[in-house]
């Protein structure tokens, strides 16, 4: 008798179950056949539909071309090498020996590579800002800042004093010259053998970035004369353009830009001269870059690698106070000092950053 009571329960919990079950696989076919028809909706369905989803990745492209110098001169898959264009003489050196004189062909070789670089990038932010890489042929891509006009300003007129002006590669070029020509650089940067080291470029990026955040810090904070002696002229730009990166004073770039350098290549002392190559054109690039002042096809990945996006260095421009890091927000999210460029919108920037 007792054994009927319990049992009539027990079925019927287990009938309950089994129909939760069902109705839980109902909806899982439902949810999926949806993600389905979502991709699939998203498909293009010609070829035009497909060469507007593919045309916005293209300026992806610009990132390898950056470093296509030391990329087709050492890499053994490239059917040009150094060896073939450049008689032995020309780069054989041993810095260990007090009577050599360094071969200027490395420092000519990094100049043209950051050049081939620049070049790139400019031709980049050409196409993109006239929109020959959106999706609507003409568009011009989303700003981020609604205030003021950064996109209303000739491109020619920008490139040239992007280019031209002394605080700018002038200063760059008579630092890095000096350094190659008076033995200033680590040994191994006057090797020519071997490839491209990817790991020693990235450290080097992530070493350079953690400098100059120092560097940016103590000229924000250590004395108002210092401040406008150095890094005010940079702020004048509260909502900058792509060409305004390396616009500022002579005291900024020494500071910012040429200490970390000398502090980088002190600390990473096995780069060869590909690596060092690789590392300046990038570095160069990607400052330049950062001062857009448009959203750039790659930011999403970017942000979610913690890599310093245009909108992120806006807000250091914008409101001063956080984001003292260019290439990587890593040392601004230790120190505290991270803001996310979205809780500036929708006041000051646009709600797509
Ligand atoms: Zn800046
Ligand atoms: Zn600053």
């Amino acid at each position: 008798m007792a054994s009927s009571t319990t049992a009539a329960p027990t079925r019927a919990a287990a009938s309950l179950q089994q129909q939760q079950q069902q109705q839980n696989a109902e909806e899982e076919r439902l949810a999926l056949l949806s993600l389905l028809n979502d991709v699939v909706s998203h498909l293009p369905n010609n070829r035009e539909e497909a060469v507007k989803m593919i045309i916005p990745w293209l300026g992806m492209l610009v990132w390898p071309l950056i470093v296509s110098l030391p990329l087709l001169l050492s890499s053994s898959w490239s059917p040009i090498s150094y060896q073939d264009l450049f008689p032995a003489e020309w780069y054989e050196y041993n810095p260990m020996n007090p009577s050599e004189r360094p071969k200027p062909l490395g420092l000519f070789l990094g100049f043209v590579a950051v050049a081939i670089g620049n070049a790139f990038v400019i031709g980049f932010a050409y196409l993109y800002k006239f929109g020959y890489l959106s999706a609507v042929r003409g568009q011009e891509p989303p700003l981020i800042q609604r205030r003021l006009l950064a996109n209303d300003y000739e491109f020619m007129e920008a490139v040239k004093a992007h280019l031209f002006q002394p605080e700018g590669f002038v200063l760059l070029g008579i630092y890095l010259a000096s350094m190659w020509m008076f033995k200033l650089m680590p040994n191994s940067y006057y090797s020519f053998e071997g490839g491209i080291q990817w790991r020693e470029t990235f450290l080097c990026l992530v070493l350079q970035d953690g400098f100059q955040f120092i560097m940016h810090r103590l000229e924000h904070a250590l004395s108002p004369r210092l401040y406008q002696l150095s890094h005010k002229p940079h702020h004048r730009f509260i909502n900058p353009k792509m060409f305004d990166a390396f616009n500022g004073s002579l005291a900024d770039t020494i500071l910012m830009i040429l200490t970390p350098l000398y502090l980088t290549s002190n600390v990473m002392r096995t780069c060869n001269v590909w690596t060092y190559m690789a590392f300046g054109s990038t570095y160069s690039c990607w400052l330049t870059m950062l001062h857009s002042e448009y959203v750039l096809p790659w930011d999403g990945l970017f942000k979610r690698l913690g890599f310093g996006t245009p909108a992120d260095h806006h807000v250091h421009h914008s409101i001063f106070k956080y984001n003292y890091g260019h290439l990587f927000m890593w040392f601004d999210i230790v120190a505290g000092t991270y803001r996310d460029p979205r809780d500036l919108a929708p006041k000051l920037f646009n709600p797509h950053v």
